[in-house]
């Protein structure tokens, strides 16, 4: 028997891990010129954290979480990075010690969904959380650094859609104008939207059933049932948007699956690559009241969550080589001593280097070299062991070199920063 990935779970091999630091290190390098400092958080949480945040009505909380229980305690794999962000955030009272706090998180999160393409059931996210400024500055701040990441990675075919769903008033009005509205087609809709009417009617606007969505194409807007408060806020992130001439449109049918949105939403899409119809890249929006429903203060937050899975499929499939390496090719145990020695003191200078222990016939070392993309081998044999000398076999020059063992590392390190001037990586 052979043992497999559990279902919705992907192994990331060398080759494919390459393009997932390079997609991480854009994020972490957009996050950090935005004053944006790295928090880890427990993959394992309270069940409860969520129920009380994402939302009892959400498709999260209502059948994606994987549940376990231990000692009376029922805990779930986090599902999202946003709730145990928060639960962190009044764990640590970060608030008495800083007003504004501007954090960003990569990991793994884990939903149990139906896998498909850009659908996994451990999948990760990137994503922010700002919180303690509720100015609508920082929403469009955060939507055009989040433009300049994709864009800065190469992502093309970009839609940024915005709304705003308003706060708890807005959105009160909006409920009973969406329900004058969907209460006479009641019986067209899913058996799971004719729920969402009497507890949650927002939710049906973010339906993917086809007649849920035949019902909402001509709902009322949103927009139309903002507060003043509300509609100033939003007006004033488009205007951000607009100075910053960043590109956007507005969706009034954008409402996000999670309960504890408020004003601002807004996702990014791609039609790059392979992603078909799980084409958003990017989520989020602003969560003015959920600090509070946690127990917290009254701290307005905005925040995203970033599907890396879903980027590298927009990506493709692009060859991101590992560094060429200095290849260390010893014939025998004296040879293979020197070798030691010699991997130690290049790898110091910052020199990869790779050593062969294998005491294969130097033809397969020198194959395997060239596998590496390797710049240079270093070739130690009897003779060499015997005249305290090693040969630097040049791979792409075709030439080779004795060279005393005290002057290897600096002509092998030479070598190698004339090589990285150039901006060749083999
Ligand atoms: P969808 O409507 O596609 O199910 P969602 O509303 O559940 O998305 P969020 O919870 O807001 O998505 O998550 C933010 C981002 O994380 C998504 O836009 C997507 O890029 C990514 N994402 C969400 N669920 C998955 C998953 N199961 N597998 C891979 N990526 C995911
Ligand atoms: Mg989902």
């Amino acid at each position: 028997m052979q043992f497999r990935a559990v279902k919705g779970t992907n192994d990331i091999l060398p080759d494919e891990v390459r393009r997932w630091q390079r997609v991480e290190e854009m994020f972490r390098r957009s996050m950090t010129l935005g004053g944006f400092s790295e928090i880890r958080t427990p993959i394992l949480e309270h069940k409860n954290l969520f129920v009380r945040s994402t939302g009892e009505t959400s498709e999260i909380v209502e059948k994606q979480m994987f549940e376990l229980e231990r000692s009376g305690e029922v805990l779930v794999l986090r599902p999202e990075g946003t709730p145990g962000s928060a639960r962190a955030y009044l764990t640590h009272s970060v608030q008495a010690q800083e007003p504004v706090s501007r954090w960003y998180y990569i990991g793994p999160m884990f939903r149990a969904e139906q896998p498909q393409r850009g659908r996994y059931r451990q999948f990760h996210q990137a994503g922010c959380e700002l919180y303690g400024d509720a100015s609508p500055v920082c929403d469009a701040e955060l939507i055009d650094l989040l433009h300049g990441f994709l864009v800065g990675l190469g992502i093309k075919d970009l839609t940024v859609a915005v709304n705003s769903i308003g706060g708890l008033e807005s959105r009160a009005a909006y409920r009973e104008a969406l329900l004058g509205h969907l209460s006479p087609k009641a019986e067209s809709l899913s058996d799971h939207a004719k729920k969402r009417l009497a507890d949650n009617p927002l939710r049906i606007l973010d339906s993917k059933d086809p007649r849920d969505r035949a019902a909402v194409a001509d709902a009322p807007s949103i927009l139309d049932a903002l507060t003043q408060e509300d509609r100033e806020h939003w007006q004033a992130v488009l205007r951000g948007l607009d100075t910053l001439q960043t590109p956007y449109q507005v969706s009034p049918g954008l409402v996000r699956g999670l309960d504890y949105y408020t004003r601002t939403v807004f996702e990014f899409q791609s039609s790059m690559g392979s992603l078909g119809s799980q084409n958003t890249l990017i989520a989020g929006g602003r969560y003015d009241n959920m600090l509070k429903s946690l127990g917290g203060p009254q701290i307005p937050a905005i925040g995203c969550g970033v599907g890396l899975e879903r980027i590298l499929l927009a990506l493709g499939e692009e060859i991101v080589p590992a560094p060429s390496p200095c290849f260390i090719a010893p014939l025998g145990e004296r040879a293979s001593l020197v070798a030691l020695g010699l991997a130690r003191e290049l790898r110091e200078h910052g020199v990869v280097t790779v050593l062969d222990g294998r005491g294969n016939s130097m033809k397969s070392m020198l194959r395997r070299a060239d596998g590496l993309g390797a710049r240079l081998c270093v070739v130690i044999g009897d003779s060499e062991v015997e005249q305290n000398q090693v040969q630097i076999k040049d791979l792409a020059a075709h030439s080779q070199d004795q060279v005393p063992r005290t002057e290897a590392v600096a002509r092998i390190v030479s070598a190698f920063k004339t090589a990285e001037a150039l901006g060749s990586n083999h």
